[in-house]
């Protein structure tokens, strides 16, 4: 018997192997096994099983099975062929992203060795007198005690305890190190609440997916506040009673805690969540535990759409319109929200879209009826905020103070907010404490030597950083490269500068700040929401890691500092972006009986996005922007393919990008070529970057399928090398233009 396999490498080559009599009746196609490739045992997936092979020559033996037990599942495997042909990702590096190398089902904690005193003989240790006093202790304990806690009485616990083990006056046990997971969660109450017309509707459709056992998509599209969770905990109780099991995608880490916490007050010790912030332990004990069937509900980031769960009957994806579901690098570059529709399809589970900005391009499906629109209008408790929006170049010159951070009436109203005992979020989506450090003679912008990238200035402790390929600099820029003037100065606003303002002007209010500096784990995140939650903070500074999501009775005002932030981008979505972020942000404001209010600050208050969004107007700028789309051939109307190459050398990435433009001979019906031209960050991490965009009109082309033809033959006629220096990427679907 042989079996074909494919490694993790860029490569789409599979190789045939022996099986070994003693795994021939363990084997199947999407086992992972450990096979020799070149000198070294590298972990792969069987592809193929057959009985002869054609291949010439000597044929190595597998050597081991990964997991103990199947962890792969006819379905799964199916998603992992899709991921490769729908990527342009050899499947042994798209197995790979579903199935981890360093995850598997024989993953053992750690333990630690316990002793307990089980004779009643001391005398028989008269002459060993450690060992007696370690005995003598061990008999007051009456209980299990860890070894290395015996320091006390002697400096080798080890040696000793198994001296008396030896002699029968103790046990010794081993006892599993259970990771750390409480740290994971918080807000563990579940709101026993009266669902409102809309939300017992919603659930009802969602059910009647359910039960028929098919396919079903939706678009949940609620306003913020609208009670979406307490629907998703009534759709996975549904499912859960058919013994199905049920993935919940969140977008930002930060989120997972809380509404984990609520899951598992209702259904407890079944509730797995999953991120990257997980300790090692805590992964691969999770991850066990999952295969083994242990957890029903897997809640997490974006990977966690590939979670090993048996018999999946829902997938949510909570605030579907968010780029951290697609993975930029490395391969595939996929999209959390269309691997959950096609495996939702593979498994005919019910997958629901959600969210109160759904992307366009949800939102188109569910208008041409792709997907089945729910709407929830109305918020779950209270009212809309009232939103003020200030217009600050008209503000400056009034009080003829430039360069102002806050507004008076912004300020005005977080006094009140204050003294109210209500609290506060405030939105900048910039970390750091200045975003630029510039010439002030000559303009001239202080750039990352590796990126091209304006390096950013952080206050406490006092560093420059690029905030692409995170080298920081202690040293701080003191002349001009330009120009060679000593005249520098830090400019802009980042969120460690608008603290340090906080704290001076509002010195007896109680601030954090909420940004990935401080996020560096996964507890410190909680820690922080947990405290707002608890009212020990008056006022919460973020960036858009507390936009979106979270759910604070008590937080009655929210600020946007700079509403402009990223609405300039060359990137045919910046504006829908922009205008989410504002939209969600203010739905932080007034979740509970206290209306909430909204300060919008902007330069550009004559900008579509700003007064749609300022005056909450969804639906129309959403059609505005339809409209736009549909004129320049942009998704949702057309399918996007982006060639990006990269390298070191700026002549060699000019060159391979020629010749990829130079080996199309025709251009078909309904496809259009953008470029090539050099990425808007033309430079990062010390490779130049340029660019080719392709786009195809859905009008000819429905499913994608003649773009990924065409995309196909340029990459052989072009025989450029997709892995080596410059390499060219193939983005599917790109979220960045940039
Ligand atoms: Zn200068
Ligand atoms: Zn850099």
């Amino acid at each position: 018997m042989f079996a074909d396999i494919s490694f993790p490498i860029s490569s789409y080559q599979v190789f045939t192997y022996k099986v070994p009599n003693n795994l021939k009746s363990h084997l199947s196609i999407g086992m992972r096994v450990k096979a020799p490739l070149g000198s070294r045992n590298v972990k792969g997936i069987i592809v193929d099983i057959k009985k002869t092979t054609n291949f010439i020559g000597s044929i190595k033996s597998i050597k081991e099975m990964i997991d103990d037990q199947p962890v792969l599942d006819k379905n799964l495997w199916k998603l992992i062929q899709w991921l490769s042909k729908y990527y342009n990702c050899p499947i042994g590096v798209s197995a790979k992203t579903v199935l981890p190398n360093n995850l598997s089902t024989k993953y053992e904690l750690k333990t630690q060795l316990y002793v307990k005193a089980i004779k009643n003989d001391q005398e028989l240790l008269n002459r060993a007198k450690i060992q007696k006093a370690v005995y003598k202790y061990l008999q007051t304990k009456q209980a299990l005690v860890p070894v290395n806690s015996l320091k006390d009485y002697c400096s080798n616990p080890n040696d000793i305890c198994k001296e008396l083990y030896s002699k029968e006056f103790v046990e010794l046990v081993k006892v599993p190190i259970l990771p750390k997971l409480a740290g994971l969660t918080f807000d563990p109450i579940y709101k026993d609440i009266q669902f409102t017309k809309n939300q017992s509707l919603a659930i009802k459709n969602i059910i009647s997916a359910i039960d028929s056992n098919n396919f079903k998509s939706f678009l949940l599209h609620g306003v913020t506040g609208s009670g979406k969770t307490e629907i998703y905990i009534e759709a996975a109780r549904h499912v859960l009673r058919k013994n199905k099991t049920v993935i919940i995608l969140l977008p930002e880490i930060a989120l997972t805690s809380q509404i984990a916490g609520r899951f598992k007050a209702v259904f407890g010790e079944t509730v797995a969540v999953w991120h990257s912030k997980l300790s090692r332990p805590a992964r691969s004990w999770t991850w066990k535990k999952i295969c083994l069937g242990e957890y029903k509900v897997v809640i997490g980031a974006r990977s966690s759409i590939f979670a090993p769960l048996k018999n999946l009957g829902m997938i949510i994806v909570d605030e579907e319109q968010e780029d951290s579901y697609k993975q930029e690098s490395p391969n595939p570059r996929y999209h959390a929200r269309d691997v959950a529709l096609i495996r939702g399809k593979i498994n005919k589970a019910t997958v629901v879209l959600s969210s109160a900005t759904p992307s366009l391009e949800s939102y188109y499906n569910s208008k041409i009826k792709k997907l089945d629109y729910i709407y929830l209008p109305e918020r779950f408790s209270g009212k809309y905020p009232k939103v003020d929006i200030v217009d600050m170049i008209k503000e400056s010159k009034e009080s003829d103070k430039y360069g102002e951070i806050f507004s008076k009436l912004l300020i005005e109203k977080i006094e009140n907010r204050l003294s109210n005992k209500e609290q506060i979020i405030l939105l900048h989506n910039r970390r750091g404490f200045s975003p630029a450090i510039k010439c002030n003679d000559c303009g001239e912008i202080c750039m990352c030597s590796h990126c091209k990238i304006a390096l950013t200035f952080h206050s406490n402790g006092k560093y420059v950083q690029c905030h692409f390929c995170n080298q920081i600099n202690t040293t701080l820029p003191e002349v001009c490269l330009k120009c060679n003037s000593y005249n520098i100065q830090l400019s802009g606003t980042g969120t460690q500068k608008i603290e340090n303002l906080l704290k001076s002007q509002f010195s007896n209010a109680s601030i954090a700040r909420l940004d990935t500096d401080v996020a560096k784990s996964g507890n410190n995140i909680t820690k922080i929401l947990q405290d707002f939650s608890n009212r020990k903070i008056d006022i919460l500074l973020g960036t858009q890691m507390i936009a979106k999501g979270l759910d604070f009775a008590n937080a009655t005002l929210v600020g946007i500092i700079n509403a402009d932030t990223g609405l300039y981008l060359p990137d045919y979505r910046a504006g829908e972006k922009a205008f989410q972020l504002i939209y969600q942000s203010a739905g932080r404001s007034g979740r509970g009986k206290i209306p909430g209010e909204v300060v919008i600050q902007s330069y550009n208050t004559d900008n579509a996005v700003i007064k749609h969004a300022t005056k909450l107007e969804l639906k129309k700028y959403y059609d505005v922007c339809l409209n736009e789309r549909e004129s320049l051939d942009y998704p949702p109307f057309s399918w996007i393919v982006k060639f990006e190459v990269r390298g070191t050398k700026k002549n060699h990435v000019e060159n391979s990008i020629n010749r990829i433009t130079d080996s199309i001979k025709h251009m078909p019906k309904g496809i259009e070529k953008l470029g090539p031209a050099y990425c808007y960050r033309e430079k990062l991490k010390d490779n130049y970057r340029m660019q080719i965009i392709f786009k195809s009109k859905k009008k000819y082309d429905p499913v994608g399928a003649r773009l990924q033809k065409f995309y196909n033959s340029i990459i052989i006629n072009s025989k450029i090398n997709v892995s080596r220096n410059p390499q060219l990427i193939v983005d599917v679907n790109p979220t960045s233009l940039l």
